[in-house]
């Protein structure tokens, strides 16, 4: 049985306990939702002052070169290349998850348009997926006016029969934003492939959550953010990921200076670059771009199989005490127990989960809600401890006995 005391033990002997000193994070907080916002790196306070106050104040616009913030989506992007599997090249840090995926969309369309697949005409993706990725996806269909189509499937079963001989792209998003459902990505993309399909992947809520096997899967493209495991700070921007094998062919619509291969010739032509700037349109936040180089940093100090082997004892543990001590009330389990099929959070319902949220929330336990009835619990190995969890769960179980919520407690714009 478990108690506070084996939490403690599991601390003590936790290889990664270390890099918690490596966040800041407020006293009396347990903060369980850095699957939606990552914690903020300790370095990224005196980085930000260095960028603003010595690369901007002092050297202006010579820090284009003298600092390399030029060259910091590629640079970023080949540091972030090793924890998803990619290699050096292939990866930008750039723009939005949104807009990334509308132009790893586009050239995928336009890659099958110009093949043999040249008659297909669906996107095959989830109705439970992310709804920015679906409507990116119907944006852009909507838009070409080439009679593009998006087949939204309701179960992961249906998946395999949905990619038939009138499907261009399967696209999916790696883990599950609401229950953590980790997608099997190799033999996905592997059955994308014999169909005739190609396989674009969001990787969102994998991309530093759990290691990522790009190459290993042979999928074709994909895209994240850096600001939910990756903790490069909010709306930091995002990547995606071209391999190798697909850049001569990539072409995306959003053709900006940032993507041409003489971008200072100034010519009125477009022409892109070769290799992976060609994903790029134009000028970045580089104040914010120079945080997400601070939250790889700590991933430099292990490595994404030590990460993964604490978040399922994390996750395992979160599920184990929440199903013995909050025994007798509504709670029901959406995220799989099986590890292969799970993300890094757990969710679960209950009628009144955005009132028990914000108690939770109210008593330093910051989770988060979504449609419907979910709380949603991420747990990042890099600094969420064993006795954390267990201290979540005894507030959480402390709320729930005494009904210490308010089931009219006022909605705020972000849940
Ligand atoms: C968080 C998330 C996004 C966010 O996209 P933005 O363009 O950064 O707002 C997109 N897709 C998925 C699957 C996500 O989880």
């Amino acid at each position: 049985m478990a108690s506070r005391g084996h939490c403690l033990e599991l601390d003590a002997a936790d290889p990664l306990a270390h890099l918690k000193c490596e966040f800041a994070l407020p006293q009396g907080v347990i903060y369980l939702d850095g699957n939606s916002l990552g914690a903020r790196p300790r370095a990224a306070l005196a980085r930000a002052q260095e960028v603003i106050g010595h690369e901007w104040g002092q050297d202006l616009i010579c820090s284009w070169n003298k600092a390399g913030w030029f060259d910091m989506p590629k640079r970023l992007g080949d540091r972030l290349a090793p924890l998803i599997g990619a290699r050096p090249g292939e990866v930008v840090v750039t723009d939005t998850t949104s807009l990334n995926l509308f132009k790893a969309l586009a050239g995928a369309l336009r890659m099958q348009a110009e093949g043999p697949g040249g008659h297909r005409r669906v996107i095959v993706t989830e109705r439970s997926n992310f709804p920015t990725d679906i409507y990116i996806a119907q944006g852009l269909s909507e838009w070409m006016d080439r009679g593009y189509t998006l087949r939204l499937v309701d179960s992961v079963d249906e998946l395999p029969a949905a990619v038939d001989e009138q499907c261009a792209v399967l696209m999916l998003t790696h883990v599950n934003y609401r229950t953590g459902y980790q997608h099997d990505m190799a033999a996905l993309t592997r059955h994308a492939h014999d169909n005739g399909a190609l396989a674009v992947w969001d990787l969102a809520h994998s991309a530093g959550a759990l290691p990522v096997d790009l190459h290993g899967a042979q999928a074709d493209f994909a895209v994240g953010c850096t600001y939910k495991y990756l903790n490069g700070g909010p709306g930091s921007p995002a990547f995606i990921w071209v391999p190798q094998r697909h850049q001569a062919r990539f072409t995306q619509p959003v053709t900006g200076w940032w993507g041409h291969a003489a971008p200072f010739a100034m010519s009125p032509g477009f022409e892109p670059v070769e290799g992976i700037g060609r994903a790029m349109c134009g000028t970045q936040p580089v104040v914010s771009l120079a945080m997400v180089e601070c939250g790889l940093d700590v991933f430099e100090k292990t490595d994404m199989q030590s990460v993964r082997a604490k978040s399922l004892a994390l996750t395992d543990l979160f599920i184990e005490l929440v199903e013995s001590r909050c025994t007798g009330h509504p709670l029901q389990l959406v995220t799989p127990r099986d590890h292969a099929r799970r993300g890094s959070q757990v969710s679960f319902t209950h009628p009144h989960g955005y009132a028990v949220m914000q108690a939770l929330i109210a008593r330093g336990v910051i989770g988060d809600y979504r449609e419907p009835h979910i709380m949603r619990f991420g747990f990042t190995p890099l600094y969420t401890s064993f006795a954390d969890v267990w201290d979540a769960v005894e507030i959480l179980k402390d709320i729930l006995d005494r009904r210490d919520y308010d089931i009219n407690a006022a909605r705020s714009a972000v849940t």
